[in-house]
């Protein structure tokens, strides 16, 4: 049975590669552009606010039908997602432009169909191989001539690849950054038709960024050598400085810059109290995410491998990733990962980015990362399909002393460290705020959410108790000053709670005012206490001292009874329980997991079946298939002819010329 194009033959008809030009050169015609679908922001007016996605129907420019009937026949979508037909229609148009999106907010197609509404062939700048190797599969899938360069091919492969972008025969070509900016491949490309260069993750161009990536900054050479093609730009992460770091670096001052809500409304952000982390963790998996796949982010090595081990130990399928392991078993986990439904992976940071998978249900930090935009982009991976999704993370007062010392002890310069400071603090306050965690979280990249509550995060969800607590930090404040600012937490809690350990006796804390002053509180309601105190600002720990805890500036105003202190109470355990918990405790299998409603879960369950025997067969991951958005789409719409198939989103005409047949037979066998 022949099923679909493999990524080495796809040698182009001629007639065919005619119609394309012909299909191209008609659409290359200059119009006036007096329409907006809203979110383009002045460039001069750099704190403009974010704007909010229209959801207005475009305008018909002299193009715009070739736009549509691309998108429909390419990739079987019925219209375009908020701001995509007007990038689409200015990048077709010659324009430069930066495209701030969420992550699965469509930022592909931004690229993908301008290149191919315009004559010569796209180059995608894209960081990672398997990102490249994931979505050509999806491309060449969809019938586009898409090919990859990077170090992963033999010499003869990455030649065959440049004889037939030169020879007019590609309409993508994805490119690894350090490979784009050899001389070899410059000299390649000037002797090519290019249609557009688009930078893909184009925050790895700042140094102050999460995923900085020196070979970024090399890009600068593209518009310098080809100011007259377009570049695109796009991330899905960028805070004012990340942004005017982009523009600078890759010259796009004065172009547009099309900037969407970040809000990610599927996705649950929910951030608890950590007492043992990796027991929280289980009982967060098996009530709310049983066989769901989900990523779980740790910050080291040993720590990825003891909790996947203990994942494993409790019967969920969880497998590691990281730098230190071999790159043969990494590669292995990460296919199993993308390949096999319901697999949870333990990581460190190494493992996410140019990960596409739609279906990955929850993200769990086990550690604090590194910064608001490193939170975004890391929990920003669950729900690309839309469906609903959790971001979870465990977070503690070590978490805060630990990042605090990796960046006191980092070799970065005193303007890094700062940088770096603040960005933490910023997190931390994400992390302690009694709020909207998804309003707090936007706005700090500066986009404005209305209405007080989301409904969708842990603080909405179960608002968390208040109390004054302005004499509790007196006496934790009293307490650090009367030992000298030389303590960590368990002894200044000792101290409070009036312990007699050996340490209590030994320097005397035992005859101190404070000793026994706290004793209200339990040894973890201090520390809730005391991280908060931290959080605000009040305490710090000194990474010289071996985090010894001393009063900050701030603390005065509280000692002096000047400054307001508002403590959350927690809530012991998970703090949210799962809409779908309830009927996910009993034996259901995983393919159940998605929302039900109107689907039939046993054609849904073997049209799942199909595609895996598929992607298998084929050797791509089951997504590259079929989504499972399209799959819940056929179910719903229980096609009987190829025509009601076609009108199902995501089946574009290769996919009804190479499963239309067999997915019918499914369903009418159903
Ligand atoms: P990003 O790169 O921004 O993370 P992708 O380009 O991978 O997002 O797209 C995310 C998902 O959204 C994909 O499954 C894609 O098919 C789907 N998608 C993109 N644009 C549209 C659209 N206009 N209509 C329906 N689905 C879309
Ligand atoms: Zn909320």
């Amino acid at each position: 049975m022949e099923r679909g194009p493999s990524p080495q033959l796809s040698p182009r008809k001629n007639g065919e590669r005619e119609k394309k030009q012909r299909r191209k050169r008609q659409i290359v015609l200059p119009r006036p552009r007096s329409h907006a679908t809203g979110l383009v922001t002045n460039p001069t007016a750099s704190d403009t606010p974010m704007n909010v996605p229209s959801t207005a129907p475009l305008p018909a420019p002299a193009n715009g039908r070739d736009a549509l009937s691309v998108l429909h026949s390419v990739f079987g979508l019925p219209g375009f997602r908020g701001a995509q037909g007007e990038i689409i229609r200015h990048v077709t148009d010659g324009g430069n432009c930066l495209v701030l999106m969420p992550t699965g907010g469509g930022k592909s197609l931004c690229y993908q169909l301008p290149s191919l509404l315009r004559e010569g062939c796209g180059i995608v700048v894209s960081p990672l191989i398997a990102l490249m190797r994931d979505q050509v599969a999806g491309l060449l899938e969809a019938g586009v001539n898409a090919a990859a360069l990077n170090s992963s091919l033999t010499p003869q492969e990455a030649s065959d690849i440049e004889r037939r972008l030169i020879a007019g025969d590609l309409d993508l070509l994805y490119v690894a950054p350090e490979r784009l900016v050899t001389p070899r491949c410059l000299l390649m490309l000037a002797q090519a038709k290019v249609a557009l260069f688009a930078i893909d993750e184009a925050h790895c161009v700042s140094q102050w960024g999460h995923d900085f990536r020196p070979e970024y900054v090399g890009l600068s050479i593209i518009a310098e050598r080809f100011p007259e093609v377009p570049r695109i730009a796009l991330t899905a992460t960028a805070d004012e400085l990340t942004r005017k770091e982009i523009v600078e670096r890759l010259k796009l001052g004065g172009s547009p810059q099309f900037v969407s809500s970040f809000d990610r409304p599927n996705i649950r952000y929910e951030i608890v109290d950590k007492r043992n982390a990796v027991s929280q963790l289980k009982e967060f998996i098996r009530e709310r995410h049983a066989g769901d796949a989900g990523v779980v982010y740790c910050l080291s090595r040993n720590r990825v491998e003891e909790v996947a081990a203990a994942l494993d130990d409790a019967g969920i399928a969880a497998l590691p990733y990281h730098a230190g392991l071999d790159s043969s078993v990494r590669s292995r986990n990460q296919d199993r990962f993308l390949n096999e439904d319901g697999i949870v992976i333990v990581a460190t940071i190494a493992f996410g980015m140019g990960i596409d998978k739609p279906d990955v249900r929850f993200v769990a930090h086990l550690d604090l990362p590194k910064s608001i935009e490193a939170y975004y982009q890391e929990t920003g991976r669950a729900g690309r399909d839309g469906k609903p999704s959790a971001a979870w993370m465990a977070y503690g007062l070590s978490d805060i002393v630990q990042q605090r010392r990796m960046i006191d002890e980092s070799s970065g310069s005193d303007d890094f460290k700062r940088v770096s400071i603040g960005k933490l603090d910023a997190l931390v306050g994400l992390a302690e705020t009694a709020q909207c965690r998804r309003r707090r979280l936007l706005a700090y990249f500066g986009e404005i959410v209305h209405g007080e509550t989301c409904g969708n995060c842990d603080n909405c969800l179960t608002p968390p108790k208040m109390r004054d607590g302005k004499v509790l930090a007196q006496k934790l404040l009293s307490c650090v000053y009367r030992t000298g600012q030389r303590f960590g937490a368990m002894h200044l809690i000792d101290v409070l709670i009036g312990r007699l350990t050996e340490k209590v006796t030994q320097f005397g804390h035992d005859k101190l005012s404070v000793f026994g002053i706290g004793r209200e509180l339990n040894e973890k309601q201090w520390r809730t206490v005391l991280r908060q105190l931290v959080a605000m600002g009040h305490l710090q720990s000194d990474s010289e001292a071996y985090g010894a805890l001393k009063l900050t500036e701030a603390a005065r105003g509280v000692l002096r009874g000047e400054t307001e202190v508002w403590l959350r109470e927690e809530v012991p355990g998970t703090r949210v329980r799962s809409s779908r918990a309830k009927s996910r405790r009993g034996d259901l299998a995983p393919a159940a997991s998605a929302p039900q409603g109107d689907v039939d879960p046993e054609l849904r369950a073997r049209l799942r079946s199909w595609r895996s025997d598929v992607a298998r067969e084929r050797g791509v991951p089951a997504y590259v298939v079929l989504h499972d958005a399209t799959i819940d789409g056929i179910v719903r719409a229980w096609p009987t002819t190829l025509d009601e198939l076609r009108n199902v989103p995501g089946i574009g005409d290769k996919k009804l010329e190479h499963y239309g047949d067999e997915l019918l037979q499914i369903v009418r066998t159903r």
